[in-house]
């Protein structure tokens, strides 16, 4: 076979995120993952009065990288926004790429799938079941600026049909649902997804097989959560291959503290029966709403100590997703019964014997200006749960766990008399990191609230790496998603003798 392959990485190289790789093969182009950066977006921009609101801003600023062919052809332009007559509505302008390609996203961390909304409509975009509707529901309650409407389609307006399904409709790219161990072909290439364990469910490893080469990517991925033995069967498929080159991920490299997460459960279970025990009234818990095991986490720890449960309205509308979609069946982790379905319960029974249903369930909501916001009252209303303003905490019952995602600024809001703030947000993988957490420490401190930190990482512990690059042994090893790739050279390379490639930012690599 006398194609070649050409690799050349546009972000997620000796950098945390922002993950986008071409892949060329004769005349086919795919890219791993589309993600945003958020390091150099931060380097230029903050929110919410200095937020991008051009493609251009974010292209002058390397946030959108200027992406070539191997042999330095622009294939494509990304979508730009103007404001149409009359100021309110807006209008994409888009132009169809000059050369067909297509995206595979690992998994629909920000980093990972953030920049796709930039790019035309007909460009495939695949991804698995979950990141689609997490998409939808991200897209649905959105807290973004002027650019985040470019995800949005005129076809289908966000929330008229009611929220009671997700309405793919809203999206305006082409994404794509693949299947675990289901290959899909995308123009030349042979695409093979294995589901791996991340602190987001639906996320993905590959291999692609293209002109007699076969390249394995980790996507982002670890070895010690809920879903530990989809990693295990990734990497037993990886090891039974010749990879020519393995992308891979090295996150926790440097010093960082990996915990399981069955500790991150039992140490928040045992600060909030204590601090209740105190005569505090509410816990408040900062997590990311894609965690969705760590909101089941949450949820056990609400039935053990019997307490009402409240969720923001992002939380809210991703569980109620899952619940009324076919994940239902597969997401491992038992969900908060938002339906009822005695299968659910049965299931929160098995993992958490002698633990009874929440005493109730409730949903913050913002102000009813919106039309999603009615419209997720409707919806909260209808499943018979509580609503309360997301500005007003002092109206939620006493012994509350309140479930929030992201860092809400604190001041404008009420609190009760006796709150508590736990801090469980994974690392590096979504817009809080956007936000600077040592403003939101110096509010709570100012309000009386104590906070607390529990942290589990999503990402593959550095003895876990070490285990797996053994086992896998690729021709050529490519460290990603890491601020220490040169640990890739001098310890595997060294220790395994595997050939280790150190990736630079827009030099093609080719084999
Ligand atoms: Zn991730």
């Amino acid at each position: 076979l006398s194609s070649r392959l050409f690799l050349t990485p546009y972000g997620g190289v000796n950098s945390i995120g922002g993950n986008t790789f071409l892949i060329e093969c004769g005349s086919s182009k795919i890219f791993l993952d589309f993600g945003l950066d958020f390091g150099k977006h931060r380097s230029y921009f903050d929110f919410p009065l200095n937020i991008p609101k051009t493609t251009s801003a974010l292209v002058m600023a390397g946030v959108l990288p200027r992406i070539c062919s191997h042999d330095g052809r622009r294939f494509f332009e990304y979508c730009e926004i103007e404001r149409g007559e009359g100021g309110r509505e807006w209008k994409v302008i888009e132009k169809p790429p000059e050369e067909n390609f297509s995206v595979i996203v690992s998994h629909a961390h920000m980093d990972h799938v953030g920049n796709s909304i930039f790019l035309p409509s007909s460009v495939p975009i695949w991804l698995s079941t979950f990141s689609k509707i997490y998409l939808t529901a991200r897209y649905t309650v959105k807290r973004g600026g002027t650019l985040s409407r470019l995800a949005l389609s005129n076809k289908a307006k966000v929330g008229e049909s009611g929220l009671e399904k997700p309405n793919f409709e809203i999206l305006r790219n082409d994404y794509r649902v693949f299947r675990n161990l289901a290959p899909f072909k995308v123009q030349d290439f042979i695409v093979e997804p294995y589901a791996v364990d991340h602190s987001i469910p639906g996320a993905f490893g590959f291999i692609l097989r293209a002109g007699g080469f076969t390249v394995g990517y980790s996507g982002d991925f670890r070895m010690h959560g809920v879903a530990k033995d989809f990693s295990k069967a990734f990497v037993e498929k990886l090891s039974g291959e010749r990879l020519d080159y393995f992308l891979c991920e090295g996150t926790n490299l440097g010093l960082n503290q990996v915990r399981e997460e069955s500790e991150v459960e039992s140490s928040v279970e045992h600060a909030i029966k204590r601090f209740f025990d105190c005569g505090g009234e509410h816990a408040i818990v900062i997590l990311s709403q894609t965690n969705v095991d760590r909101v089941s986490k949450m949820y056990g720890v609400a039935r053990r100590l019997n307490l009402n449960l409240y969720l923001s309205d992002e939380i809210f509308l991703l569980t109620y997703y899952i619940l009324a979609s076919e994940l239902r069946e597969r997401i491992i982790s038992p969900l908060p019964a938002l339906l009822k379905d005695p299968s659910l319960e049965k299931r929160a029974e098995e993992l958490w014997p002698g633990s009874g249903e929440v005493k109730s369930y409730g949903v913050l909501v913002g102000k009813d200006r919106t039309l999603v916001n009615k419209r997720l009252k409707e919806l909260a209303e209808k499943l018979s749960l509580n609503c309360v303003s997301e500005e007003d905490f002092s109206r939620i019952p006493s012994r509350s766990l309140i479930l929030l995602h992201g860092q809400p600024s604190l001041l404008d809001k009420r609190f009760s008399k006796n709150s508590m703030l736990i801090v469980s947000t994974s690392e590096h993988e979504d817009e809080e990191a956007l936000y600077e957490l040592d403003r939101f420490i110096n509010q709570a401190m100012l309000l009386g609230v104590p906070m607390l930190r529990v942290h589990s990482s999503g990402h593959v512990s550095v003895v876990d790496l070490i285990e797996v690059i053994g086992k896998v042994r690729p021709k050529n090893l490519i460290p990603i998603h890491t601020l220490y790739q040169n640990f890739f050279k001098s310890y595997f390379e060294r220790v395994y003798g595997v050939n280790v490639i150190l990736p630079k930012e827009g030099q093609t690599i080719a084999l």
